[in-house]
């Protein structure tokens, strides 16, 4: 049979004879007879209807067309499993459901444990650095100096200063910041070192409310406490590089799946950081003179003072299921602590 030799060394390519004999592949060149074993051979799967390449040891390749012969021969050592197995009916239904299910258990439960190893070896040095960029970024780009009068921010920052320093977490020096949120509208988030920032658009919507502001500023604590940012970081970035090392270069279902999972996945991520911020909150209210029902109070007394549902959807754009959360602090007032 008829194949085609591409030369390493050269961009010309010959049209060799190859025959089959049991142990030995035989290429005819003007030149010479070159003999090769199986096991000498490098060979493509199957695909399709396409060429079979074969790649020999000096680099040359082969490409030969399909027939049954030279499919015969070619499949019938190493690669015979693996040709096989890509065309097993009941191998490739397994596949459809075992490849969801193992995608499912890595983002659901591996990324997060990933997330959280990477948090706890992360030195409090780069926290602080991680920080200081993004406030610096913030600053820049986002934020602007607090307009509030200074008789209020030192007010303020006195009493929530007092509230975190009852909470206590010698690790972490905590401080507060005012700042005009602009696009961020009411907000208040926290930094990897502990820095809490609360904007002027927040302060007004609560009206001052210190009540309000304590129950924000502990979930905002429990954001730092259990790193939340750091392993936030890594969650995303594991998610990014194993999505890219398990699809590969699937082109248009890489780009579909990215699409739809991406938003799943940041989704079940933040719902699990903020419940996991609100259980923090919940059992150190006790602390700063409040309890579960205050908590519970200052989310719905949160929700009833935004006159703008766009600005309240606004703020708890990182804050899903209100109302959820809200129940959550009734039962845990309930419940034996
Ligand atoms: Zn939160």
């Amino acid at each position: 049979m008829c194949a085609t030799l591409f030369k390493v060394d050269s961009a010309m390519c010959s049209v060799v004879d190859v025959s089959l004999h049991e142990r030995y592949l035989q290429i005819d060149t003007d030149e010479e007879v070159q003999l090769y074993e199986h096991q000498q051979l490098t060979v493509s799967p199957r695909l399709g209807r396409l060429d079979r390449e074969v790649l020999l040891p000096s680099g040359d390749k082969l490409v030969i067309k399909q027939q049954a012969a030279i499919n015969e021969w070619l499949d019938c050592h190493i690669h015979s499993r693996v040709d096989k197995l890509e065309r097993n009916p009941i191998a490739i239904f397994s596949s459809l459901l075992l490849v969801p299910l193992m995608l499912f258990i890595v983002f659901k439960f591996i990324v997060p444990m990933i997330g959280q190893a990477v948090a706890l070896a992360t030195p409090h040095a780069f926290a602080e650095y991680a920080s200081k960029h993004t406030l610096n970024v913030l600053d820049y780009g986002v934020l602007a100096p607090s307009t509030l009068p200074n008789s209020i921010q030192t007010e303020l920052g006195r009493h929530l200063h007092t509230q975190l320093q009852r909470v206590e977490n010698p690790d972490v020096t905590y401080q507060v910041l005012f700042r005009q949120g602009n696009a961020l509208g009411p907000n208040a988030f926290a930094l990897p070192d502990g820095t809490i920032i609360f904007t002027d658009e927040l302060i007004k919507l609560v009206d001052q409310e210190t009540r309000l502001l304590d129950a924000i500023l502990l979930h905002e604590l429990g954001h730092v406490a259990h790193q939340h940012s750091l392993r936030y970081m890594a969650e995303v970035l594991s998610t990014t590089l194993l999505l890219e090392y398990i699809l590969g270069d699937m082109g248009g279902v890489i780009e579909l799946f990215f699409g739809v999972s991406h938003t799943v996945i940041q989704n079940q991520y933040s719902q699990a950081l903020e419940t996991e911020a609100d259980n923090f909150a919940l059992s150190n209210l006790h602390k700063i003179g409040l309890d579960s029902n205050d908590f519970a109070d200052a989310f719905e007394a949160l929700a009833s003072i935004s006159k703008d549902e766009g600005e309240l959807e606004n703020l708890l754009s990182t804050h899903p299921r209100l109302k959820e959360r809200i129940a959550n602090a009734r039962t845990y007032s309930k419940s034996p602590q």
